[in-house]
């Protein structure tokens, strides 16, 4: 008889992978995970294959998601090599307050073993290979992957080529553990496992919300480091929209219609003040959004979602649908522009719902106070996007200043969707864009999610970790004394 392993065995078996795995040094990880980006892009077919198979999401994008992933992992392995994410600190001598002899090393030591939630609208990168994954794993962590269930065959051959590559690398093979389970139960039994450390997410509100709550609640808590809702509002100034309306049209429909709408980045409300150049625009998205065809999404749970939630919203006296109603079938979403005045959406905080899928609100202002009082009122977000040219920066100098204050990240005359993968990059935002907004999802700086900090007072040489050691054999970037350096101390 076959014996399947239970999440005690799984989780137990990844926490002894983990004792051996946090003492590879840097450059050891950062192997493994150029192995891993080499053999899922010499599986690139094959995987890409399964992958449109079970999401809907249409091959090209699916390569260029697959590149980013490999991207991503070979990144952060180089950000790991170099040393800078760890924040190796060194101080010797009288540098401290007492002005006596001190001996004291800081380093960032791996949490422990992380649980891995995959997302439905990221196959590759944000699931069994994605951010959450290869950052835990450059960090010196082990993880447990519970996979999305809308794509489990993908998830299962992703996990397959990890172990293979694991195996070749002579690496234990419960550095990577994929779960055979990919239930709610399963997930929630893996959150409250006790040697679980940290926990990565991205999805639902509800479901990043529940899970959190679950984390706290544990006899010892643990971080959640769960992505969930955000509707980017992008705030539009009449200056730059009578520049240049018809040329940003084109690319705003396609960030709120790329991928059917399933981006965490997805441009879901745009503010206007009345003018004529809002007008053009208005009327410019309208007929392209009305070119795009309904399209089959993610999974049917996210198209009833998606459906509900678009006819609360035109169910409502104060909105009104710009884009024609066409017939779309159960499993489909279809684009929409729906209008509502400022002084209605402040009265509506459920307007503010984030609708996933290819859906915006035009919410249009009466002046520039009202957009002031919208970017007040904006749950935390992800992202803000401000189009505007420098004739706006003089006629509206406050309320740009006071919009750039909304989410993580602020974009000047661009679209939220595109998330470049580099360090300067940060993909986080307050609640309930994120449980934690300190920390990126997004460029190698993720990495540090999954560290705790651990200091040495005059500690023998031997048995410091190799990151402070005063010989540098690790050939990594330190703070010593508060200048940085890849020294040998004396
Ligand atoms: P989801 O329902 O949150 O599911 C994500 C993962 O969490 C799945 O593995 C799911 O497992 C698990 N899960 C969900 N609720 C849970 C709960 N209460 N307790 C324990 N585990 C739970 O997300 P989804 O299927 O990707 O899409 C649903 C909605 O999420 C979308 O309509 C959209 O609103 C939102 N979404 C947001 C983003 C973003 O980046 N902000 C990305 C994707 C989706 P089970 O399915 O087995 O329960």
């Amino acid at each position: 008889m076959i014996q399947t392993a239970t999440m005690g065995d799984s989780v137990a078996n990844a926490y002894q992978a983990f004792l051996a795995y946090r003492n590879l040094s840097y450059a050891g990880r950062a192997k493994l995970l150029n192995h891993i980006a080499d053999a899922l892009a010499s599986n690139a077919n094959d995987l890409i294959a399964i992958a449109a198979e079970e999401t809907n999401l249409n091959p090209a994008r699916l390569k260029t998601e697959l590149n980013r992933t490999c991207f991503q992992l070979r990144s952060y392995g180089e950000a790991a090599a170099k040393g800078l994410v760890f924040d190796n600190t060194i101080d010797v001598g009288t540098t401290g307050n007492s002005q006596v002899n001190i001996d004291i090393r800081k380093t960032v030591v791996p949490i422990g073993v992380v649980a891995v939630f995959g997302a439905s609208n990221f196959p590759f990168a944000y699931s069994t290979p994605g951010g959450d994954t290869a950052s835990a794993l450059a960090a010196g962590c082990t993880v447990v992957i519970k996979p999305h269930p809308a794509h489990f065959k993908t998830s299962l051959a992703v996990a397959k080529i990890m172990k293979e590559v694991l195996a070749q690398l002579h690496l234990p093979g419960s550095i990577i553990t994929h779960l055979e389970d990919a239930s709610t139960e399963a997930g929630i039994e893996l959150v409250k496992h006790p040697l679980i450390k940290a926990v990565g997410f991205t999805g639902s509100l509800n479901g990043g919300k529940a899970l959190y709550d679950i984390a706290q609640q544990r006899v010892q808590p643990i971080p959640v480091f769960a992505e969930m809702g955000s509707v980017n509002p992008v705030f539009l100034f009449p200056n730059r929209l009578a520049q240049s309306a018809p040329k940003y049209v084109g690319v705003l429909a396609g960030a709120i219609t790329g991928s059917v709408g399933q981006f965490c980045t997805q441009p879901g409300i745009i503010v206007g003040i009345d003018s004529p150049a809002l007008e053009q625009f208005k009327s410019l998205l309208v007929a392209d959004l009305n070119t795009i065809p309904p399209a089959k999404m993610l999974h049917q749970g996210i198209a009833d979602s998606f459906a509900k939630y678009r006819q609360l919203f035109l169910d409502k006296t104060t909105t009104e649908l710009l884009t024609k109603e066409q017939y779309f079938e159960h499993d489909m979403a279809i684009p929409t522009l729906i209008e509502v005045s400022a002084a209605d959406f402040i009265n509506d905080n459920s307007l503010q719902h984030e609708v996933f899928g290819p859906v915006s609100l035009l919410v249009r202002c009466a002046n520039e106070q009202e957009m002031v009082q919208i970017a007040y009122l904006m749950k935390g977000q992800l992202t803000t996007t401000i189009v505007a040219n420098h004739l706006d920066v003089e006629d509206y100098k406050e309320a740009i200043h006071l919009i750039a204050e909304v989410g993580g990240r602020v974009i000047w005359n661009g679209v939220p969707t595109g998330v470049e993968v580099c360090l300067s990059m940060h993909h986080g935002g307050d609640f309930p864009a994120t449980t934690d907004s300190r920390f990126t999802a997004v460029g190698a700086d993720a990495i540090k999610r999954w560290g705790k900090i651990k200091c040495y007072q005059n500690f023998p040489q031997e048995l410091l970790p190799p990151p402070v050691q005063n010989k540098n054999s690790w050939q990594i970037w330190r703070r010593i004394n508060n200048e940085y350096s890849k020294s040998d101390l004396d």
